[in-house]
């Protein structure tokens, strides 16, 4: 418990403590890795959390903890099928989907539903709430980016194989996007978007079936076994931790100015993934051989944001140094192994 509470007090550093008081908030996928860490943020600032969820990829144990608190609710349901509150909803945070490469060719078509169709009956609750919206977006949506565009601007369209292996995803949070957007056209809705770029930290999926690259080197370098790098490891990500992240798209809804906006929230430490394997090892201290494996299809080469619109509206920028977050990552993941 004592990491929960150093990653909420980081999340709300310099939030204002009376910001959602009394307020309802949904947030859907709230119990996956973002949305179980933003549960339990806006808690600690005394709303009124409704947390939507039909686990396919979250997690109770994301949430179990939270479940004996009077101003929490959880709701198993799929959001890409209707539903209606007796409440009224003030603010929707909506992060429900699937992310994680290891599922775009195992889900393809829940994937494209959760962004489209589940975005959509979000925004008819946002109408019918008059709700303040928060749409998470992804990295994705640039692909494989044009190397001169990078760092990743707002303003770039990106490059996006629509019939890709990813293409469930990328295109699936654009289309998410330009439903925010009609709705922003068509009925003058409170809503911003964000892109969110890779972030990891404790509750993180590990494993063959869901894990993202940082829960897998740990594990694997804790185990002992070969570190599994796809493709030549010179491809590169710059990752956020979770406090971080969640911090910044806290503040992409509260800011007043941030109506009809786009963000990117992410950090700016670009770093290849062998470096990554390297930094890990040697964090863990482990003999982890690294092991280099056929490359995923349209595996984006590299990814960088600029944030400088993020600093400049928000005032946000990221606060851990990636050694520390992975050190607490670790940590986490010791004692998630010993159990
Ligand atoms: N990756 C890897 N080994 C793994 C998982 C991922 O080498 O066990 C690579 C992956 O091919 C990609 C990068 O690490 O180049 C980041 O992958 P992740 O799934 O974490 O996120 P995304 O590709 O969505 O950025």
């Amino acid at each position: 418990m004592v990491v929960n509470d150093t990653i909420i007090k980081s999340i709300l550093s310099g939030l204002d403590a009376d910001v959602f008081e009394d307020s309802t908030i949904l947030v859907t996928g709230g119990a996956g890795f973002l949305g179980s860490w933003l549960c339990e943020a806006l808690i600690n600032l005394e709303s009124n959390v409704l947390c939507l969820d039909n686990l396919v990829s979250g997690s109770i144990d994301n949430i179990h903890h939270l479940q004996n608190k009077d101003n929490f609710e959880f709701i198993n349901h799929d959001i890409t099928t209707y539903f209606s509150f007796d409440k009224k909803i003030d603010y929707i945070f909506h992060l429900a989907s699937r992310a994680s490469p290891f599922e775009f060719s195992r889900f393809p078509i829940q994937i494209l539903k959760a962004n489209t169709l589940g975005t959509w009956i979000v925004l008819g609750i946002t109408l019918k709430h008059n709700s303040k919206l928060l749409y998470t977006s992804t990295s994705e949506v640039y692909g494989d980016p044009d190397p001169s565009q990078l760092p990743l601007k707002e303003t770039y369209n990106g490059n996006v194989n629509p019939l890709g292996e990813r293409a469930c995803y990328d295109e699936a949070k654009r289309a998410g996007e330009a439903f925010v957007k009609a709705y922003i056209t068509q009925h003058d809705i409170d809503a911003r978007i964000v892109r969110i770029f890779n972030t990891y930290g404790p509750r993180i999926k590990s494993g063959n079936l869901y894990g993202r690259v940082v829960p897998n080197f740990i594990v694997q370098s804790l185990q002992s076994k070969s570190i599994e790098i796809f493709g030549d490891g010179l491809q590169t990500r710059s990752f956020s931790f979770v406090s971080d992240t969640i911090r910044g798209i806290i503040l992409s809804l509260i800011k007043g100015n941030s109506k009809g906006e786009v963000f990117n929230i992410g950090s700016q430490d670009e770093i290849t993934i062998l470096e990554l394997a390297n930094r890990i090892k040697s964090l863990i201290n482990s003999n982890s051989e690294i092991k280099f494996l056929d490359a995923k299809p349209d595996d984006p080469r590299r990814r960088c944001p600029d944030i400088t619109k993020a600093r400049t509206i928000l005032k946000w920028q990221p606060m851990i140094p990636l050694d520390d977050g992975l050190k607490t990552t670790i940590e986490w993941f010791k004692n998630k192994i010993v159990q």
